[in-house]
C-alpha cells in the first residue's frame, strides 16, 4: 500500500482519537486516523453515559472549544439530567444517558463529513523516529506511514490484559485484541512506563429484569443538552432504573474472593479508589448491608442494560450467582459478565503541557495513556493535543488553558505537575475557581480563544456573540427595572423572604438566596411580557445572566485570586535545568523538580511536596 505523507497521524479511534482528528483536520492540517476497527469509534467500553460531576462541564467545554463530543453526546442522548441542581450553580452538572451504538456511528458520520481527514483500519505496531524527531508509524499491514506530528491515543489496549476470576487474557477490551510493540520500542526511547487497572460490570438482558421490583429514576423535564450549537430538543427520554445489594448477595459475592485476580495478588496495576469494583466496596465498607446499583438502558432499541456500581472480575458464575439473589434479578439472563483489565500507561509527567511528549518532538499523547480514565477525560485531551499538533506544524504557540480557564486547564496541570498514581478522573473538588468554571459559562470562557486559532467556526462564533449581548441586555434590563410590593410580597412570602415596603430593583431582589429569576418571569407582568419563554436560547441567558448578579462578588474575588496567582504562571524557569544547583532547595524538592521539569514558578507550585519555601528560593534564583 502506497500512502501520502500526512502533516498528523492520529492512533486510535477512542474519545481521545476521535477529537484529536477532528481538531487537526478542522485546524488544517492533512490527518490521518488509523484505528483497530473503524466500526468501533468512540466506543463507551463502560458505562453509556455522558457528563456527570465536572466530567458535565468537561463536554461543554469541548464544545466551547469546537470539538464534537458534545454534539454527539446531544444526538444519541436518551436521557437528561442536570446534576446537583439544588447546590450553587458552580456544581451544576449536565449528564445524559446514550445510545451507545447511535454514539459510534454519529462520530463516524461527523468525522466522515470533516475535510482534511483520511480513514485508515489497521493497527499501529511501532513510531518511525529520527534523532529526537517523529517521523510517522509503522503499521501491521500498511508498512510504514509518513507524517510531520503522531497523537497516541491507545486507551486501554497497551499490552492490554483481561482478567475473570482465574481466567486472564491478552485483550484490548473485551473481544478486541491488545496492542503490542508501542510501550517496548518508546520504553528503548527512555520512556517510563507503568500499569493501572480498571473494571466494567455485567450486561444483562432487560427483558428479564422485573422493572416492578426497582425504582424509577426518569430523565429531567427541562433538557438542556450539551452543545452551544445546535437547536437541541429530545422528545422522549428512557428512564433508569435504582436497585440496591443486600447481605445475602455480599455472602455470594465473598465465596469468588479466593479466586479474585484482585485479591490474590495476579492483578498489580492500580484500579480508581472512586470507582470501586463490588468486591472492593463490600471488602472496604465492610459495616454496609447495601450499595446502590444504578440500572442503564444502553440505548433506544436494545434490551441491555448496565449495572453500575456492580464492576467485578470475580469469576462468571459468583457474579451469575450474586446478581441472582438481587430484588428484581431473580430470573435475569446476562449478556456477558464483569470484567477488569490492566494496561500500560506513561506517567505523564514526561509530556509538556502541550501534551507533547519531552523526549521525542512532533509526539504526543493524549486519553487513557497518560492515566486518567472517563471518556470526557480522554476526549479533551485529544482535542488538546489535536490543536497543539496543528498549531505547532503552523510554527505557532501552543494553546495551554490555565486553571481558572476551563476544567481542561486543571486536568492537563494535574497530569503534569502532580503525576498520578491511580487512573486519574476529573472532580469539581480539583478546581480552585469552581465559580469561573461553570457549566453554562464554557462558551464564555473558551469560544473566543478557539475562534482566533481557527477551530471555532464563525456560526459558532456568532451565537456567542449573540448569547453575549442577550446576557448583558437581561442583566441591565434587571438592574434598571424595579417591582413594586404589591407585584412580589406574595412571591416572597411563600419564599419565606421579607416583603419589601418600596420599589426595589429586580438585580436587587436577585441577591436573596430564595428567590430565583424563573420565579419571577412567571409571576411579574414585566418580566412575564419579556421573558416567560420555553426558548432554549433566551432561558440560557437567563439563567447566565442571574448567576451573573446572583454570585458576583464571588466570582470577583476568584477572579482577583486567579489573577494573583496567574502572576507566578508568567515566571518561566529555565528549560531542562539541573535544580541540584540550587543548594538552598531541599534534597527531595530538587529531585521532584528535576522529574516534573515545571516551565513556570506556578507550576512548580503545585508540585506535591514543593513547599512556599522552595518557591521562595526560586523566585531569589530567577532574581525576583
Ligand atoms: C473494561 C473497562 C472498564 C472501564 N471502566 C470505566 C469506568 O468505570 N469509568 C470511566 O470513567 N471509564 C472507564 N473506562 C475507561 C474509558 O473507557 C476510557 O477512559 C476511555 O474510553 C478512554 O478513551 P481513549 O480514547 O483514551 O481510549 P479508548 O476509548 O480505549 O480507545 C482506544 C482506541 O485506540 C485503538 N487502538 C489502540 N491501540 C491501537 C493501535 N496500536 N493501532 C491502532 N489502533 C489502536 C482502539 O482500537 C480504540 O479504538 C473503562 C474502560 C474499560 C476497557
Amino acid at each position: 500500500m502506497i500512502f501520502e505523507r500526512y502533516d498528523i497521524i492520529v492512533v486510535g479511534a477512542g474519545h481521545a482519537g476521535c477529537e484529536a482528528a477532528a481538531a487537526a483536520a478542522n485546524l488544517g492540517s492533512k490527518t490521518l486516523l488509523i484505528t483497530m476497527d473503524l466500526r468501533l469509534m468512540a466506543s463507551m467500553s463502560c458505562n453509556p453515559a455522558m457528563g456527570g460531576i465536572a466530567k458535565g462541564q468537561i463536554v461543554r467545554e469541548i464544545d466551547a472549544l469546537g470539538g464534537y463530543s458534545g454534539i454527539v453526546s446531544d444526538r444519541t442522548m436518551i436521557q437528561f439530567r442536570m446534576l446537583n441542581k439544588s447546590k450553587g450553580p458552580a456544581m451544576w452538572s449536565p449528564r445524559c444517558q446514550s445510545d451507545k451504538m447511535l454514539f459510534s456511528a454519529e462520530w463516524r458520520s461527523l468525522l466522515e463529513k470533516t475535510p482534511n481527514l483520511d480513514f485508515w483500519q489497521d493497527t499501529v505496531v511501532g513510531l518511525l523516529v529520527e534523532g529526537d524527531q517523529i517521523k510517522g508509524v509503522k503499521t501491521m499491514m500498511g508498512g510504514e506511514i509518513e507524517s510531520k506530528a503522531v497523537i497516541l491515543t491507545n486507551g486501554t489496549f497497551l499490552n492490554g490484559l483481561i482478567h475473570i476470576g482465574e481466567q486472564h487474557f491478552p485483550g484490548g477490551r473485551m473481544g478486541e485484541v491488545a496492542s503490542h510493540g508501542i510501550t517496548e520500542q518508546l520504553k528503548e526511547f527512555g520512556f517510563e512506563a507503568k500499569r493501572l487497572k480498571t473494571g466494567t460490570p455485567v450486561r444483562i438482558d432487560g427483558r428479564t429484569i422485573d422493572f416492578s421490583k426497582l425504582i424509577e429514576q426518569k430523565g429531567d423535564d427541562e433538557v438542556v443538552g450539551f452543545s452551544y450549537t445546535e437547536p437541541f430538543k429530545i422528545n422522549k427520554q428512557r428512564s433508569c432504573w435504582i436497585a440496591h445489594t443486600s447481605l445475602k448477595v455480599h455472602e455470594t459475592l465473598r465465596k469468588g474472593f479466593k479466586y479474585s485476580p484482585m485479591f490474590n495478588g495476579r492483578i498489580q496495576g492500580v484500579g480508581p479508589r472512586y470507582c470501586p469494583s463490588i468486591e472492593d466496596k463490600i471488602e472496604r465498607f465492610a459495616g454496609k448491608d447495601s450499595h446502590q446499583l444504578f440500572v442503564e438502558p444502553e440505548g433506544w432499541t436494545t434490551e441491555e442494560y448496565y449495572l453500575n456500581g456492580f464492576s467485578s472480575s470475580l469469576p462468571d458464575y459468583i457474579q451469575y450467582e450474586a446478581l441472582r439473589q438481587i430484588e428484581g434479578f431473580e430470573n435475569a439472563k446476562i449478556f456477558r459478565p464483569g470484567y477488569a483489565i490492566e494496561y500500560d500507561y506513561f506517567p505523564p509527567e514526561q509530556l509538556h503541557h502541550s501534551l507533547e511528549t519531552r523526549r521525542i518532538h512532533g509526539l504526543y499523547f493524549a486519553g487513557q495513556i497518560n492515566g486518567t480514565t472517563g471518556y470526557e477525560e480522554a476526549a479533551c485531551q485529544g482535542l488538546m493535543a489535536g490543536i497543539n499538533a496543528s498549531l505547532t506544524l503552523r510554527d505557532e504557540q501552543p494553546l495551554v488553558l490555565s486553571r481558572a480557564e476551563a476544567y481542561i486547564g486543571v486536568l492537563i496541570d494535574d497530569l503534569i505537575t502532580k503525576g498520578v498514581d491511580e487512573p486519574y478522573r476529573m472532580f469539581t473538588s480539583r478546581a480552585e475557581y469552581r465559580i469561573l468554571l461553570r457549566q453554562d459559562n464554557a462558551d464564555t470562557r473558551l469560544t473566543e480563544m478557539s475562534y482566533k486559532i481557527g477551530l471555532a467556526k464563525e456560526e459558532r462564533y456568532q451565537n456567542y456573540m449573540k448569547k453575549k449581548a442577550k446576557v448583558h441586555e437581561i442583566m441591565d434590563f434587571l438592574k434598571e427595572t424595579s417591582v413594586y410590593p404589591e407585584e412580589i410580597n406574595r412571591l416572597l412570602e411563600e419564599k419565606q423572604s421579607a416583603p419589601i415596603e418600596q420599589k426595589m430593583k429586580i438585580a436587587f431582589l436577585l441577591l436573596r438566596p430564595q428567590i430565583g429569576l424563573f420565579d419571577m418571569t412567571n409571576r411579574i407582568s414585566i418580566l412575564k411580557e419579556r421573558y416567560n419563554t420555553e426558548d432554549r436560547f433566551i432561558r440560557e441567558c437567563l439563567e447566565e445572566a442571574e448567576i451573573l448578579i446572583k454570585y458576583d462578588s464571588y466570582i470577583q474575588k476568584e477572579n482577583e485570586l486567579a489573577e494573583k496567582l496567574n502572576r507566578l504562571e508568567n515566571v518561566k524557569l529555565p528549560k531542562e535545568f539541573d535544580f541540584h544547583n540550587i543548594q538552598s532547595l531541599s534534597y527531595e524538592s530538587r529531585e521532584k523538580l528535576n522529574r516534573y521539569q515545571p516551565e513556570t514558578l506556578g507550576q512548580a507550585s503545585r508540585i506535591s511536596g514543593i513547599s512556599p519555601a522552595d518557591i521562595n528560593v526560586l523566585a531569589i534564583f530567577l532574581g525576583r
